[in-house]
């Protein structure tokens, strides 16, 4: 018998999918109602990976006719002044979205900035007012890993209800929103961390299996139920005999594909659609704050 290799979900072909609807809905929002959304991203130091965000973040925006806003603040920056920064781009009319690019230097507090972004522009979807909202199934921004995730499977596979959807992580950022849009989607939701027992068993039932650790390669071909649908959310840097580093998720793709019956890749998975649901969330931001129904994409 010959085994069939997991299907690759392409995160790149459908993030770029969505950002032409996106595109198309920010022209009908200038056509009907002269708004052009504008996404403020707030820079502190020089971390290169957070550099090569921000750049992909501010060009994907402008590409489908947003505005972008770039703040580069000095790493010694003293926390109030960015705290200050906040609040002016939460009174600026002209601003529909804020993000603060994570992590900030260790003297400024990453709580501090999450709980004082305005919840009606936080495109991050971290604020507790908008994690409260997805817990109670009110509409509200939610956080863009977790939407990238679940687009991806519902790409996939078309309607979750009724699943088995086990996610590794608990994190405020992945596992929990996650955790949350698939309930909303009927599935039925398992979470694991790092004190569950039996891991391995627990993933071995799963229809969809979210990975969000942190743990290179962590997830084995034994753990993948025949036909799951596997979305690695990890990105870790392994160093390689070569000297250069590469990019790996915690899932072990090379075992997984043998036995799933689809697999996001890393790269070219759920990264390519944070960005891309960054841009939904900064439409849906300008779309409430404006009182106009979000467009159906
Ligand atoms: P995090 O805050 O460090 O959370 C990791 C979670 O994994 C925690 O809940 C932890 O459990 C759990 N965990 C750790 N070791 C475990 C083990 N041996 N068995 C089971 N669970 C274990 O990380 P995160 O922010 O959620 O990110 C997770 C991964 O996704 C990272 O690789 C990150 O780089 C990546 N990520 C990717 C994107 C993207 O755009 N593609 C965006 C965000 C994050 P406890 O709660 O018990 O400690």
């Amino acid at each position: 018998m010959t085994s069939q290799q997991a299907v690759r979900i392409d995160g790149k072909a459908i993030a770029q999918n969505l950002r032409d609807q996106l595109a198309k809905s920010v022209e009908t929002l200038q056509k009907d109602h002269d708004i052009t959304p504008a996404l403020a991203v707030v820079l502190v130091g020089a971390d290169p990976a957070s550099e090569v965000y921000v750049r992909a973040k501010g060009k994907q925006t402008q590409e489908i006719g947003m505005k972008s806003l770039e703040f580069k603040l000095p790493a010694d920056t003293p926390e109030q002044d960015v705290l200050d920064l906040v609040e002016k781009l939460n009174a600026a009319d002209s601003v529909n979205g804020i993000l603060v690019q994570f992590p900030v230097p260790d003297h400024i507090s990453q709580q501090k900035i999450i709980e004082l972004i305005s919840p009606d522009k936080d495109v991050d979807g971290l604020h507790p007012m908008n994690a409260g909202k997805l817990a109670a199934g009110v509409e509200g921004l939610v956080s863009c890993t977790p939407l990238g995730c679940v687009m991806l499977a519902k790409a996939q596979l078309g309607d979750l209800s009724g699943l088995n959807a086990v996610i590794i992580g608990r994190s405020n950022l992945v596992g929990k929103p996650v955790a949350q849009l698939l309930l909303k989607e009927n599935c039925t939701v398992t979470i694991c961390h790092s004190r569950s027992k039996d891991i391995d068993q627990i993933c071995a039932r799963a229809d969809i299996l979210v990975a969000a650790v942190g743990r290179p390669n962590m997830v084995k071909a034994s753990w993948v139920k025949a036909g799951a649908c596997v979305i690695d959310v990890g990105i870790n840097r392994v160093a390689q005999a070569s000297g250069k580093d590469k990019l790996v998720g915690d899932v072990d793709a090379e075992q997984v594909r043998e036995v799933a019956g689809s697999l996001s890749p890393v790269p070219g998975g759920v990264g390519p659609m944070t960005i891309a649901c960054l841009l939904h969330n900064t439409l849906q931001a300008t779309c409430l704050q404006n009182d106009i129904l979000m467009p159906k994409l």
